[in-house]
Formats: C-alpha cells, sequence, structure tokens
C-alpha cells in the first residue's frame, strides 16, 4: 500500500511533532518530520517512549496529510506537487488546493486538541493500552506545550477540559507542574548561538506580498535574553537583508507573562502595530504571549 506521511510544519514544535505521530497512530499512517526536532519535543518524546518520526524532504508526487499548519511557505518542498488529502489545524487559513480537502480547522489552542476532540473515539477503540497511553502523552504535552500551560491568549476552556481529561488517563495528578516541566526541559539559552535561538522556532509570512520572518522562544528568566540583545538585533538585521521584508523575534518569558519584542525593519510600521514606541530595536510588551494571535495579526495590518 502506498505510504501517507503526516507531518506538521518547518521548525518543528512539540504541538506539530506529537499530533504527527498521535494521528499517525490513530490512522495507520507514518508520521515525518520537515526538521530537527527541538529539545522540549525531546523530552516529550523520550517521557511516553515514542520514536523520533524520520525526516522528509521533497514530497512531490506523495500522498500527504498537514498537521498544525497549512501555509505550504510553512510545508515541505514540493508541496505544490503533493496529493493533500487532509489538513487539521488551529492556524488562520492560507490554503488553495485544485481537488477538495478534508480540512478540520478550530480556534483551539492547539492540534493536538483538535486530534483528542474529534477522534476521540478512534482513540478509545484501540485495544492496545501501552499505545493508547502514548497516543495520550503526547496529545497533553503537545496542549501544553502550545498554550504555554494555559496562559497564552489562545487557550480555550475546551483545551483547559481535555487535557485534564488526558492527564487523568495518562496518571499525571500536577498537570500545571508537568507543563512547566516540558517548558523548561528547553534549557536555559545561555551558551547557545544567536541563530540557533531565534531560527528553531521561526516561520515565514506573506503579508500582502511582503515577506516577513517571526522567530520565538519561551523562556523562564528575560535576563538571559537581554545579555544577548545586541547579538540578536545584529542577527536580525542580516537575516532581514537576505531574505525579507521584515525579521521579529519574540522572547516569551512564561512566568512574567509577557515578552521582549526585536525586530529588523521599517520602525513606524512595528511601532504602528503594537501601537508602542521602540528604544532602539527592542520593546517590553506585558501580556504579550502568542505569535498567531497577537504578533501576526497586529503586523499583517500594518502591511
Ligand atoms: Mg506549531
Ligand atoms: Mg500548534
Ligand atoms: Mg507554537
Amino acid at each position: 500500500m502506498e505510504e501517507i506521511y503526516v507531518f506538521g510544519h518547518k521548525s518543528p514544535d512539540t504541538d506539530t511533532i506529537c499530533s504527527a505521530i498521535a494521528y499517525a497512530k490513530i490512522k495507520n499512517l507514518t508520521p515525518a518530520r520537515l526538521g530537527e526536532i527541538n529539545e522540549e519535543t525531546k523530552f516529550v518524546l523520550e517521557k511516553f517512549c515514542v520514536e523520533v518520526p524520520r525526516p522528509i524532504e521533497n514530497v512531490g508526487g506523495k500522498k500527504v496529510v498537514l498537521v498544525d499548519h497549512n501555509e505550504f511557505q510553512q510545508s515541505a518542498d514540493g508541496i505544490e506537487k503533493a496529493e493533500i488529502l487532509e489538513v487539521i489545524d488551529h492556524h488562520k487559513i492560507k490554503f488553495s488546493c485544485d481537488k477538495p480537502v478534508k480540512f478540520l480547522t478550530e480556534p483551539l489552542g492547539s492540534t493536538a486538541t483538535l486530534i483528542a476532540k474529534y477522534f476521540e473515539s478512534d482513540i478509545e477503540e484501540i485495544k492496545d493500552t501501552d499505545e493508547k497511553k502514548k497516543i495520550k502523552g503526547l496529545l497533553l504535552s503537545a496542549i501544553l506545550s502550545d498554550t504555554v500551560v494555559f496562559k497564552s491568549p489562545t487557550t480555550t476552556e475546551e483545551d483547559k477540559k481535555i487535557a485534564n481529561d488526558l492527564a487523568k488517563a495518562v496518571g499525571i495528578d500536577d498537570i500545571v507542574k508537568f507543563g512547566i516541566d516540558i517548558k523548561k526541559a528547553k534549557g536555559s539559552i545561555g551558551g547557545k548561538p544567536v541563530e540557533s535561538i531565534i531560527m528553531a522556532d521561526f516561520k515565514e509570512f506573506d503579508f500582502n506580498g511582503k515577506k516577513v520572518g517571526i522567530g520565538q522562544t519561551e523562556i523562564v528568566d528575560i535576563n538571559e535574553i537581554y545579555e544577548i540583545k545586541d547579538q540578536i538585533s545584529k542577527f536580525l538585521e542580516n537575516l532581514k537583508n537576505k531574505n525579507y521584508e521584515m525579521t521579529v523575534f519574540v522572547a516569551t518569558d512564561i512566568i512574567r507573562e509577557g515578552s521582549e519584542l526585536f525586530f529588523a525593519g521599517d520602525k513606524s510600521k512595528i511601532e504602528k502595530a503594537f501601537n508602542t514606541k521602540f528604544e532602539g530595536n527592542s520593546v517590553y510588551i506585558s501580556g504579550l504571549m502568542s505569535r498567531k494571535k497577537q504578533v501576526v495579526p497586529n503586523l499583517q495590518q500594518v502591511f
């Protein structure tokens, strides 16, 4: 039988990887990844004894299911020539396809929430209890990761309810502690090259024909970021000059619940987008947690 590949976006995060694996397990498909997994995802896969999906390069001519993304810019090479069977996603929609396609979307906190919600009966039907526990553990981890332990404004009551049910099923009593453990697994950024800090979770967007790149990192101590402020600005500037109209980096302190927002590009545009003044190339914005719900829509509006 011809293989059907399930994968999420480039610069994979925990929701992308865990949703791909969980859906592949539920539907007997092949999970794959676009790029290396991060340390947070590694922690989750080890915790539930699940293998890292295989990398996939070019998907031209292949049958595919997209999870946690729908924009071709964030997808695999050759996606225009792939046969897309299904999309399961919680991002804004920028998708078109020549053929009818099954498209499952809701503005929930993670793709994993959608999978847990809509495929609950498929999961319950799985006879192998160990396999069932793995799927639930992965989905729980992905919800906690994407909602930043329910602190992100993308979080809904449904995310919380489904996560709590999953936690009960896998025997995790303190869901918030488990969530913070997942976030902490990313480790300190001290000593890491600036490039890897910015590019580990980096997405490209097309705003009215202009290419904008936005990276994000989640940390437990924002001071680590202030120590490398100049290097971050320099990297963003070089990156912009290569390929972008604007580059942005969102360093989110998950304890303080706010972000230092860095940019390179037209200052008047970004000041207008966030209705604030930037000192140099960055500013701290309290309550800013979500690229999808807060950064992208604000920027899109000014382009
Ligand atoms: Mg994602
Ligand atoms: Mg997601
Ligand atoms: Mg994310």
